[in-house]
C-alpha cells in the first residue's frame, strides 16, 4: 500500500502548525524558516492570496535515490523516501539531482547530514499519519493511501470546477509523486515548477551515463575515495557515539 499527502490550498488558513508538528516530531532544532532547510523540512509561506506547503514531494521514482552513490536515499514500499545518514559520503549529488530542490545539507556542523522530510515513515510503518497531518485544523493537509487521495483530488476538482484549477500537482509530474497539490491558484503562479516532464528525471540519468564512456573512469575515481568514505562514515559514528553531534532526526532505527 502506497500512501502519501493531499494538500489543498483553498482550505490552508496558513496557521503553520503542520510546520511545528513536523519539528516536534523529528526533533529538528531551531524555528520554523521561510525557506526549506536541514532543519526546516516544511514550512508554509503566502503566494499569490493562498498559503503554500513546502516539503519532499516523494517522488514515485525518485532522482534523488537514483543519483546516490552509496544508497543513501531510498524509496520504501510504503512511499516515503528516506535517508540514512550513516551510509551518506556528503557527496551532496541528491541535493544537485532533486528536480524540487528539496534536500538540504547541514552547512554549519563539522560533519554534515542532509535533511530533507521523511513522510514520517515510522509513523506511517504503524499504521498513524504523518505528524503534519494530525495537526492540520482545517483537513487542508490529509494523510492516506495514494490512490484514495488521488480520488479525493478529483472529486474535489469535479465538485468545484470554479474553485480548483483543473490539475493534480503531483499526479504526473517527474512520473508521479506522493505528495499531491490542489489549488485555486495556478501552480505557476504559486512558484511551483510546471514544466517538469511526466517521466521520471531518474530514468534519465541512468540512459545519459549509460551513453558515457566516461563514466566508467569517473567511477574509478569514486572507488579511489573510498578511503575517505569510510573515515568520513567512522568520523560521523564517532560524534553520535560521543553525543557530540545528533544523529541525524530522519534517520530510522
Ligand atoms: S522531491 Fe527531491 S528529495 Fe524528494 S523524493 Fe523527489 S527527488 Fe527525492
Ligand atoms: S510528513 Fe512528517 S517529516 Fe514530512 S513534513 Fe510532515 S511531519 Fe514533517
Ligand atoms: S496545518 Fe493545515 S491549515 Fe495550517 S498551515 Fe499546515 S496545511 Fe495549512
Amino acid at each position: 500500500m502506497v500512501v502519501g499527502l493531499l494538500f489543498d490550498t483553498t482550505r490552508c488558513i496558513g496557521c503553520g502548525a503542520c510546520a511545528s508538528a513536523c519539528k516536534e516530531q523529528n526533533k529538528l532544532p531551531g524555528p520554523v524558516e521561510d525557506h526549506l532547510t536541514a532543519y526546516t523540512w516544511t514550512t508554509v509561506q503566502p503566494r499569490a492570496g493562498v498559503s503554500v506547503r513546502q516539503l519532499c514531494m516523494h517522488c514515485e521514482v525518485p532522482t534523488c535515490a537514483s543519483v546516490c552513490p552509496v544508497g543513501a536515499l531510498q524509496k520504501t514500499p510504503e512511499g516515503p523516501v528516506v535517508y540514512d545518514s550513516g551510509k551518506c559520503i556528503g557527496c551532496r549529488y541528491c541535493i544537485q539531482a532533486c528536480p524540487f530542490d528539496v534536500p538540504k545539507y547541514q552547512w554549519d556542523r563539522p560533519v554534515p547530514v542532509v535533511g530533507k522530510c521523511i513522510l514520517c515513515a515510522d509513523r506511517v510503518k504503524e499504521g498513524r499519519p504523518t505528524a503534519c497531518a494530525e495537526a492540520c485544523p482545517v483537513e487542508a493537509t490529509v494523510f492516506g493511501k495514494r490512490e484514495d487521495l488521488i480520488w479525493d483530488a478529483r472529486n474535489r476538482i469535479r465538485k468545484g470546477p470554479g474553485t480548483y484549477v483543473n490539475h493534480i500537482y503531483g499526479l504526473q509530474e517527474t512520473g508521479g509523486t506522493s505528495v499531491l497539490m490542489v489549488s485555486g491558484v495556478p501552480f505557476r503562479e504559486l512558484g511551483l515548477k510546471t514544466s517538469l516532464p511526466p517521466e521520471p528525471p531518474a530514468l534519465q540519468t541512468w540512459q545519459v551515463l549509460s551513453k558515457i564512456p566516461d563514466f566508467v573512469a569517473v567511477w574509478a575515481v569514486f572507488l579511489y575515495g573510498v578511503h575517505w568514505i569510510t573515515s568520513r562514515r567512522e568520523t560521523v559514528a564517532r560524534v553520535e557515539q560521543a553525543g557530540k553531534g545528533p544523529k541525524h532526526p530522519g534517520d530510522r532505527a
